[in-house]
């Protein structure tokens, strides 16, 4: 097996970011639309999530090369302070491993930077570094991902679309769409309102039987979330996302015990490592919702989907694009898989990183397919400006 010879993290100065779903330019709905956040309560970012900075990490780009001149590579978010991690920190760990070491280099990263890291921006570069390195391992073989973690269960995977036009994206063929919830806790009885409003224009729009969700963006508590729950009642949703904060584990449990029919409770986009699952799996919710750009990347992810099955409940990736289109289609826990609605009015479908990737695939009919391409089978963009920070 051919040994790493390098890595290199870059960052992006432009204003479209891809890999960083927020760092969007122009009238786009993931930031010109009133979406509820822990921020709400504050009158002077309620309006937009860029206001509090959601976008101010920007796209982190790791390469991996190997002792041959091969090189694979992923994007994750994280920008300038993850790309310091990778190069100052973590680059020891992967230099001189043999590419398949996949396990090893996790467990160095991770327990390396266990003392400042566990969570967030460590885990976010640390995901950057493997999926890189498994993108490397599938180039030397020739072999598709998918193909190395065990094969296909499905020739293709069934997609929802998040966006605020769930009744385009059925048009477009996809089995469910996923609403932004507008307003939070302090926004009182209006705000309630307007949320309801809109679930019900939606689902007068959508007809029934098809999958309704609202996304909360950890800005609500538990009050909220069972009223909540209990008026969307005669609506049939299908699941509230992440209502709470990633640390209210309590309140997790005390939504699955008190919820009033069986509407879904799904989180953990902002959740990380197995450890951190394990903790969500143990409150009950139904679903989880790791990002495998940053929960830790492709080798933590396989860990975190077989203690899912063993309890017995759903992995629905946050995101990823074709990270976790490769990981979707060999899961067992992975029925369905999100598409995020990238085009500014969430009226066509673009690619979800554009525009990192030149040959990002995107769903047809609902349905995403992947090829036999080796690695995550995407070329990057190389006429982007890409840039290597220098830290001396
Ligand atoms: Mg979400």
């Amino acid at each position: 097996m051919k040994k790493i010879k390098d890595v290199r993290a870059f960052v992006l100065n432009m204003d479209e970011q891809g890999a960083d779903y927020h760092a969007r330019t122009g009238d786009h709905w993931i930031n010109k639309t009133v979406i509820a956040t822990p921020m709400s309560k504050y009158p002077a970012y309620q309006k937009t999530r860029t206001s509090f900075g959601i976008d101010v990490l920007g796209t982190l780009l790791v390469e991996v090369e190997a002792e041959d001149g091969t090189t694979g590579f992923s994007v994750t978010t994280g920008g300038l302070p993850a790309a310091y991690m990778v190069e100052k920190h973590f680059k020891r760990f992967i230099v001189d491993q043999p590419v398949c070491n996949v396990e090893v280099m996790f467990d160095q990263m991770y327990n390396a930077s266990m003392y400042y890291g566990r969570k967030g921006i460590t885990l976010n570069a640390i995901s950057g570094v493997d999926c890189a390195v498994w993108d490397l391992l599938g180039q030397l073989r020739q072999e598709p991902v998918w193909s190395m973690i065990g094969g296909k269960m499905r020739e293709r995977q069934p997609m929802y679309a998040t966006g605020p036009r769930p009744d385009l994206a059925k048009e477009m063929g996809f089995i469910g769409g996923k609403l932004p919830l507008p307003y939070g806790p302090s926004h009182l009885n209006e705000g309630f309102t307007e949320n309801l409003e809109l679930a019900r224009e939606m689902r007068s729009r959508c007809g029934d039987n098809f999958l309704l969700a609202f996304d909360c963006w950890m800005a609500l508590d538990t009050a909220y979330t069972l009223q909540l729950i209990r008026s969307l009642d005669p609506l049939d949703f299908y699941w509230i996302e992440e209502s709470l904060p990633p640390d209210d584990l309590d309140g997790y449990r005390q939504l699955v015990m008190e919820r009033s029919y069986p509407i879904r409770i799904s989180t953990g986009e902002h959740e990380y490592s197995r450890w951190g699952f394990k903790r969500l799996l143990d409150t009950g919710v139904d679903i989880i919702q790791p990002d495998v750009n940053w929960c830790g990347g492709l080798t933590e992810l396989l860990k975190i989907k077989a203690l899912a099955s063993a309890y017995n409940k759903w992995v629905i990736p946050h995101g990823s694009s074709v990270y976790s289109y490769h990981f979707s289609i060999a899961s067992d826990a992975t029925p369905f898989s999100e598409f995020l609605m990238m085009s500014p009015k969430a009226d066509t479908i673009i690619p979800m990183f554009s525009p990192l990737f030149e040959n990002e695939p995107v769903p047809k009919d609902g349905h995403m397919t992947v090829t036999d391409e080796p690695g995550f089978g995407v070329k990057l963009n190389r006429n982007l400006n890409w840039i290597r920070p220098n830290y001396e």
